[in-house]
């Protein structure tokens, strides 16, 4: 997978500011939160989330988005949800997008590779159960159900590519695009235009795909992974909750139906993510 050498640079960016900072306190803050050689696994990120508006430097979306997914990963409304400031002023929500892709392609990474299991395999057996793995063999097309096929747009000719390649190469060549400067000069501020929506538009609906295949066609790995990480569930309210895929389109894709995600009340799901029409569409059978 792709490194990002944006964070090269604001990591230089961060110590300038840490050198301006006048406040020692929140040195020994910062100092607190970090990972030292020989901590113990229970010690690691075991410090309380700071809260947004406290947040300083560069990279504070990424650093408060990580918290709230270890605090509590099904939490899935409030991880997305758009965080304010002191005065009450939202965050720029062009970032918040930006920082929100970037991690789901690190978590969906992780996710590939419990999908592929050992990769010389075909199967794995699991008491006493057989469990499909997504490789070429098993997936050498990318489809969601028989109806649904996907050339890989990751080329400069769509491909047809493997499930896993499909994945794999969507979640990289995404990683490169969300890497140009010109487009996304840096993590921080409002620096992102209004016009990278097409990018973010476009990303999700290939992402979308990915989890679509993982369901149909391996859905007992599928069902084990959400119940933990809630992933699937974070990714299509994260969809639902900036408009990210218009409806029309995402009800003319392959259905992951409402009893595979985290249920919400539409209650609540109309309060915090959408509207009612919405609401009946992810979780009508949830209320
Ligand atoms: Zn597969
Ligand atoms: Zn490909």
């Amino acid at each position: 997978m792709t490194t990002y050498d944006l964070e090269e640079d604001e990591e230089e960016r961060v110590k300038e500011l840490d050198l301006d900072s006048e406040a020692d306190e929140k040195s020994i803050v910062r100092a607190k939160r970090r990972l030292r050689p020989g901590m113990r696994s229970e010690e690691l990120f075991n410090w309380p989330i700071e809260e947004y508006w406290k947040k300083q430097g560069l990279l504070a979306n990424q650093e408060y988005i990580q918290e709230m997914i270890r605090k509590n990963p099904k939490n899935v409304v409030d991880i997305l949800a758009l965080p304010k400031y002191q005065d009450n002023t939202f965050t720029d929500k062009m970032q918040w997008l930006y920082e929100h892709f970037r991690q789901f392609f690190t978590d969906i990474s992780q996710f590939l590779v419990h999908l592929q299991h050992d990769k010389g395999n075909i199967y794995v057996i699991k008491i006493n159960k057989t469990i499909q793995v997504c490789n070429k063999r098993n997936c050498p097309k990318m489809q969601a159900t028989e109806k649904f096929r996907y050339r890989c747009a990751a080329h400069a000719k769509p491909k047809d590519c493997s499930a896993m390649s499909y994945a794999v190469h969507t979640i990289d060549d995404f990683s490169k695009k969300f890497q140009n400067k010109k487009e996304f000069p840096s993590r921080y501020g409002n620096k992102i235009s209004q016009e990278s929506m097409k990018q973010f538009n476009e990303c999700a609906r290939r992402v979308y795909r990915i989890f679509a295949h993982a369901y149909h066609h391996h859905e007992e790995e599928f069902t084990k992974y959400e119940d933990e990480y809630w992933l699937c569930s974070r990714f299509i309210t994260f969809v639902y909750m900036y408009k990210l895929i218009p409806i029309s389109h995402l009800e003319a894709e392959a259905q992951i139906p409402p009893k595979a995600l985290l249920k919400l009340s539409t209650k609540e799901w109309a309060h915090k993510v959408g509207d009612v029409v919405t609401a009946k569409n992810y979780n009508d059978e949830n209320t």
